[in-house]
């Protein structure tokens, strides 16, 4: 019994973090650069595909005869990865002009995500938002802080929403998520790796309306400014 041709990557599609790919497809080149195999894979989650190009270090035989489980780093044994695509993107890290103490929240997130503590991820995201939150409310009225604290991070979201700093779809997207945690008395459950996963796409989207569009925005019009 082999075992099966497989990839373990992080998703550029759906961004899932050390997703499972399954074997596709397979093309072996046949002109001048015969040590070339390039696989096809599918995401597990999306199903949308990557291709990988294996180079064989010698005569071998052909990638994916040799049933084994790839990574974008593999180079061990007669095998080495020399490129995938579609490329991936650094994976998890925070959105360009992310303050950075919220930027290091989110980037403790996504690696507890990858190594696997997904309570700890979920940790990481919400005080993520949490800090985000703080500061897009003193931004509007310094005065309202102490009063919004108490509220949970979706009562927050929809304050901001009120005042017009937040999208309506951002604001119902925050009800889908996980966004609360253990604390709440009802919420005891850790959290599984798809709430993690999903927390950190809000997050990540999250960061990229409130931070990054503007500066990005402010830069397009004003190019002498940034
Ligand atoms: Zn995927």
């Amino acid at each position: 019994m082999t075992k099966p041709t497989t990839l373990k990557t992080n998703c550029p599609h759906c961004k899932v973090i050390n997703e499972a790919f399954s074997y596709r497809h397979t093309y072996t080149f046949n002109d001048d650069r015969r040590d070339l195999d390039v696989l096809w894979f599918a995401c597990n989650s999306c199903q949308m595909p990557i291709s990988l190009v294996i180079q064989r270090l010698g005569t071998h035989i052909t990638a994916v005869n040799a049933n084994r489980s790839w990574t974008r780093t593999t180079h061990d044994g007669p095998y080495r990865v020399i490129a995938m695509f579609p490329e991936q993107p650094e994976a998890g890290m925070a959105p360009d002009f992310t303050p950075d103490n919220i930027a290091s929240f989110f980037n403790q997130g996504s690696r507890s995500l990858e190594s696997g503590d997904f309570d700890l991820a979920g940790m990481g995201f919400r005080k993520a938002i949490d800090t985000a939150t703080k500061k897009l409310i003193r931004e509007i009225n310094p005065e309202d802080l102490n009063a919004r604290l108490g509220d949970t991070f979706v009562k927050r979201i929809e304050w901001l929403h009120s005042k017009g700093k937040l999208t309506e779809q951002i604001k119902d997207w925050s009800h889908i998520v996980r966004l609360e945690g253990n604390e709440a008395a009802h919420e005891e459950d850790l959290y599984k790796k798809e709430d993690a996963a999903q927390l950190q796409h809000f997050t990540e989207m999250f960061l990229q309306y409130v931070f990054t569009m503007p500066r990005k925005i402010q830069a397009y019009r004003n190019p002498s400014t940034d």
